[in-house]
């Protein structure tokens, strides 16, 4: 049935017990589609019913599962060494998707985590102190990818950031690669040769020539920022717009981050002052 709807395989997860998983599988095989089943392993280090981890995915391969691994519940330090023996456990491809969280061994599942400075618990909405960055997760991506372990995901609490790096950690570039951070451009801590040091001083201008009303106000010395006042729900505020924006001067009039009815005030842009007063705020 899942083969005439187009599905390439299907997957089985987070099981607590092996048996469990066993009749899944058992299913599975029967559409003739190839199967993934993983595992949730829990504070203990066994399923459920008892079994290690490795010897579920050896009965789970005996009995014909196509990939055998763990998903969820324990995050990348926790999951790592019972991945290494399910690799040595069996010969058919191994999954691995882990949590996002700094499991350690004295709290291995993102459930068992506490944090020191709330008194609840912190899962599941508390979590966020406990969260991998990226690099985490690409340091994870690597060292699974070491172990032979092919298939790999982020489970329950990924940011798209997580996918992101996870892929590129095993020499993927994913469309979402253009979004991955470069930061030598960063306004400060970039290496960019035409830096946006001024940015500062735009907002302080930005915000002086509110002060100052209507009166037009020249940016100062800004290198390639551009400095706008906004009059957004009776409110003035100042902002900046980015700088090597292609939009004409009279386009980006209203490119207020606050979406009000911005009016830029005063621009100077790379090379020197490229317009001026466009309007007064309403
Ligand atoms: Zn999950």
């Amino acid at each position: 049935m899942g083969a005439e709807a187009g599905v390439d395989f299907v997957i089985a997860e987070t099981f607590s017990h092996a048996e469990e998983a066993l009749i899944a599988l058992d299913v599975i095989k029967q559409t003739g589609l190839p199967a993934v089943v993983t595992m949730a392993l829990h504070r203990e280090p066994v399923t459920r019913d008892g079994f290690t981890p490795a010897e579920a995915c050896k009965r789970l391969e005996a009995a014909g599962a196509d990939v055998v691994g763990l998903n969820c519940i324990r995050g990348p330090r926790t999951m790592l060494p019972h991945l290494e023996a399910i690799r040595a456990a069996v010969s058919c491809h191994v999954a691995a998707l882990p949590v996002p969280y700094r499991t350690h061994d004295d709290e291995p599942t993102f459930q068992s985590l506490h944090d020191p400075e709330f008194d609840g618990l912190p899962f599941p909405t508390g979590l966020d102190p406990f969260m991998c960055t990226r690099y985490d997760i690409a340091s994870f991506g690597e060292t699974a990818l070491g172990l032979g372990i092919r298939y790999l995901g982020v489970c329950c609490g990924a940011g798209p950031h997580h996918i992101r790096s996870l892929a590129e950690s095993v020499g993927r570039t994913p469309p979402a690669s253009r979004y991955t951070a470069d930061m030598s451009k960063h306004a400060y801590l970039g290496t960019d040769a035409r830096p946006a040091q001024g940015e500062p001083g735009v907002r302080r201008a930005a915000l002086a020539a509110l002060r100052l009303g209507e009166r037009p106000v020249m940016a100062p010395r800004v290198g390639s920022t551009s400095a706008g006042s906004c009059i957004a729900g009776g409110a003035a505020h100042g902002f900046s717009l980015p700088h090597r924006s292609p939009a004409p001067l009279a386009a980006r009039a209203g490119l207020c981050p606050a979406g009000g009815q911005g009016r830029l005030v005063s621009e100077r842009a790379e090379g020197g002052v490229r317009g001026g007063t466009l309007g007064s705020p309403r």
